[in-house]
């Protein structure tokens, strides 16, 4: 069920999203582009496991079952280094702009945001299923050649729309109560990466050397999962899961650039430019305030 913290979040987010911005057409690329790779690697014959016509298949030639499996086993290895290589470069980006189970929490928010026009509110039903299913189908054609669901057997047929309905509905289902919970504290992914110290000149950043900071705490309000965005670098007690106590904030913050965009929101309504909260490559410490009287070239871009 959802808490009155998730609440508070979904309230802002609604103020902020009225306009459209700029991160949203980028995260409708970032997740283009992951759900083509995750798809396109079982379709091309990259590398596949058919349960079904054992027809296996690793670097476009069909193979014996235990070579295909040791392709599909190297695939998702491959991805899991790809993200922690990109998290050394600029912390847990692909969290929160290509990570599809975190898109369906995002869908999951919107048909509960509070105050919705019941139109728009099966609108976001009906999203945020759809996208379960591409995100299923996709998983599915790792395993299965997916002509199964029209091809197979009385068997394959219960069998496959069977766990394809199961995985819509636990992902579905997942993005309506579950949730940023799971990135905080069960994703198998995200799980190291208090361990791991992502670069220091990547992610978000406080500037507030002009005083343009209101203290509105929109970016407290809207961060998904429980991080102060003005101050990342103070460390966080340790999450549930295997995290470390005292990591800093920078560690578990996703880089959704949803602090940012409630951030801007406030400062545009303000006319108080410039926005102290950032996202993107920067110089100098995380923070900087006045008062901190930092040198001019510790200034971020
Ligand atoms: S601090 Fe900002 S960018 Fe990081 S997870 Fe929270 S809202 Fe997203
Ligand atoms: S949203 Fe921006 S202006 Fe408001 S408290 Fe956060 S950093 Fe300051």
């Amino acid at each position: 069920m959802i808490g009155p913290p998730s609440h508070i979040r979904l309230k802002v987010l609604k103020a902020v999203k009225r306009d459209r911005h700029r991160y949203d057409p980028l995260r409708v690329l970032g997740m283009s582009v992951s759900l083509g790779l995750l798809v396109a690697v079982p379709l091309s014959g990259l590398a596949q496991v058919d349960l079904w016509r054992g027809r296996h298949y690793l670097l476009y030639d069909m193979v014996p079952f235990k070579h295909g499996l040791a392709g599909v086993i190297i695939g998702i290895g491959l991805m899991y280094v790809v993200t922690f290589l990109s998290n050394v470069v600029a912390g847990r980006l692909f969290c929160g702009w290509g990570c599809p189970v975190g898109q369906v929490s995002r869908f999951g928010e919107v048909v509960d945001t509070p105050g919705l026009k019941p139109a728009k509110r099966r609108q976001a039903q009906i999203k945020g299923a759809a996208f379960s299913l591409l995100f299923v189908l996709s998983v599915m054609a790792w395993w299965v050649d997916l002509r199964v669901l029209w091809q197979g057997s009385a068997l394959a047929l219960a069998w496959s729309w069977g766990v394809l309905w199961i995985g819509v509905a636990g992902a579905y289902l997942h993005g309506r109560w579950w949730r940023w919970g799971f990135c905080k504290s069960a994703c198998p992914i995200g799980l190291y990466y208090s361990f791991v110290s992502p670069a220091s000149w990547y992610g978000v950043y406080f500037r507030n050397q002009q005083d343009t900071c209101i203290e509105c705490d929109a970016c407290d309000h809207v961060c998904p999962v429980d991080l102060k965005p003005r101050d990342l670098m103070a460390p966080v007690p340790a999450r549930a899961g295997v995290s470390i106590a005292d990591a800093p904030g920078r560690n578990h913050c996703l880089e959704c650039g949803d602090c940012i965009r409630a951030c801007e929101q406030m400062i545009k309504l303000r006319g108080q430019e410039p926005v102290p909260l950032l996202l993107g490559y920067h110089r100098g410490p995380q923070r900087i305030d006045k008062a901190a009287n930092a040198p001019a070239d510790q200034q971020g871009p």
